[in-house]
């Protein structure tokens, strides 16, 4: 199943900033730092045991200020009950139970998720002084922490997980194509989907092996299923301007997490923003596939070279997803809108692509007489062989002589003959290193 999501909230100053960056500084780094790819600080990658989730920081999302109204709070957990699967409400152990406590406690309540209440700042091995109070707003027994002092983390984290919901019967079928449209407000991603699923596609209420969730728009086209993730969230246009595109971002980051293949939309006028980068390297980081997409591809005035140029600007804005496909669409006139889907299904099928190792073990043996590995001090760097050891997205586990001569240029080279030869387009590919004698 799609990696769960935590989220936090908390009246402001009860220290939920302080507990993330307190796990954040804890994760395990599952790929290592990569150039270009821009991170954001109000998600995390957790490894915790056998678990692992994306931890949210409804608190980072909100521009710093003094005063922190109550209806933030409130978009903060309406937020966290849309989007994520768990939610820790912190709650402040040296001060107790607030008015505004009871009002997110009584949303909280209301979603029916799985809450957890934390009482922070507990310093000492004293239980808080309010501890019982905080029975009244009806969350259970409260875990106490010191997020300043680490206190209590694992025990939170080990609550955290036994909530999580079980894997089985969760998803969609296996063939099912699960597509996230992603991108800022007013780019075109609902035009995109009300076009595609305009033409002649049928929208099935149900897909078999489901337990569908509302928010998404399951349809075929001929054989093929898909599902777009998150329509829902797509079409409710909200109308607080300010905090729109950065709730954009988090409603993106589930999406991305259920998805096979994500559909980055950009508006040609405006070309690729901040925000661009940091959802792309969200797509980049779990490993699902990616096409761009340039939609108002109609309000281009065109000349010889309009397109180069554009897809140039792009490589170099986000160097680190070369291998995502683009098109160039317009939603208004329909243009190359109908090779959306074909591509999808192109680039789904390249995230579960699978090499039989005695070929992929051809095409690392002439990359290395090609282009002889590094050496440093007399040592050179020495590929035994590589396997494939899973899909979405391909993953190879190298097995070498020493880590510390597998240098990020010979990396990147190795995956470029790979992709050569075996084409991964639309999809990035992860290399784990194995030291063997
Ligand atoms: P947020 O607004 O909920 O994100 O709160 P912050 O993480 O910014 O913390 C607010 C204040 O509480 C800061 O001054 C922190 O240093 C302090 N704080 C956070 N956690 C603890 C804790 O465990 N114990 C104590 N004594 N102070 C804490
Ligand atoms: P979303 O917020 O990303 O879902 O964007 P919408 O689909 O609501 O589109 C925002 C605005 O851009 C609307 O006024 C659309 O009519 C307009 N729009 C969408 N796609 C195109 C396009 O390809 N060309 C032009 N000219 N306008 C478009």
């Amino acid at each position: 199943m799609a990696k769960p999501i935590v989220a936090v909230v908390g009246r402001p100053n009860v220290g939920k900033s302080t507990l993330f960056n307190k796990i954040a500084g804890k994760r395990i780094a599952i790929v290592e730092d990569e150039p270009g790819v821009t991170r954001d600080r109000i998600y995390t990658e957790v490894e915790w045991l056998n678990y692992k989730f994306t931890l949210i920081d409804t608190g980072g999302i909100e521009p710093e200020s003094e005063e922190i109204i109550p209806a933030q709070m409130r978009r903060q957990a309406e937020l966290a009950i849309e989007t994520a699967n768990v939610i820790v409400f912190m709650a402040d152990g040296k001060q107790g139970l607030t008015a505004s406590d009871r009002e997110i406690a009584d949303m909280l309540r209301k979603s029916k998720k799985p809450v957890i209440l934390v009482l922070n700042k507990v310093d000492t091995k004293e239980q808080s002084p309010h501890y019982y109070d905080f029975y009244e707003i009806g969350l259970g027994d409260p875990i106490e922490v010191s997020s300043a002092l680490g206190l209590g983390i694992g025990d939170l984290l080990d609550e955290i997980a036994k909530n999580f919901p079980d894997g089985a019967g969760e998803d969609y079928d296996e063939e099912v194509m699960k597509v996230a449209i992603i991108g800022k407000p007013n780019v075109g991603k609902s035009s995109i989907i009300n076009k595609i699923l305009g033409e002649n596609r049928v929208i099935v209420s149900d897909i078999a092996g489901t337990t569908r969730d509302a928010i998404d728009t399951p349809f075929t086209d001929g054989e093929d299923q898909y599902v777009f993730i998150d329509t829902a969230g797509i079409r409710r246009k909200s109308k607080i301007k300010e905090y729109v595109e950065r709730y954009s971002v988090i409603r993106s980051l589930a999406a991305v997490e259920r998805a096979d293949v994500c559909l980055l939309v950009i508006d040609a006028k405006e070309g690729i923003t901040e925000q661009d980068k940091r959802i792309a390297g969200f797509s980049h980081e779990n490993g699902k596939g990616l096409i761009i997409v340039i939609n108002k591809w109609d309000l281009i005035e065109k000349e010889t070279n309009t397109m180069n140029q554009f897809t140039k600007d792009i490589r170099q804005e986000l160097s680190f997803c070369e291998y995502a496909p683009i098109l160039f669409v317009s939603a208004v006139t329909g243009q190359r809108l109908m090779k959306i889907l074909d591509k999808i299904k192109f680039v789904a099928n390249q995230n579960a692509m699978r090499i039989p190792t005695g070929t992929l073990n051809e095409v690392i043996g002439e990359a290395v007489l090609l282009n002889q590995p590094p050496s440093d001090k007399g040592k050179r760097l020495k590929i035994f062989y590589g396997t494939q050891a899973s899909v979405k997205p391909p993953t190879f586990v190298l097995f070498i002589n020493d880590k510390e001569l597998m240098h990020f240029s010979y990396q990147r080279y190795i995956e470029n003959r790979i992709r050569e030869n075996f084409g991964f387009e639309g999809t990035p590919i992860r290399f784990i290193h194995k030291e063997k004698a």
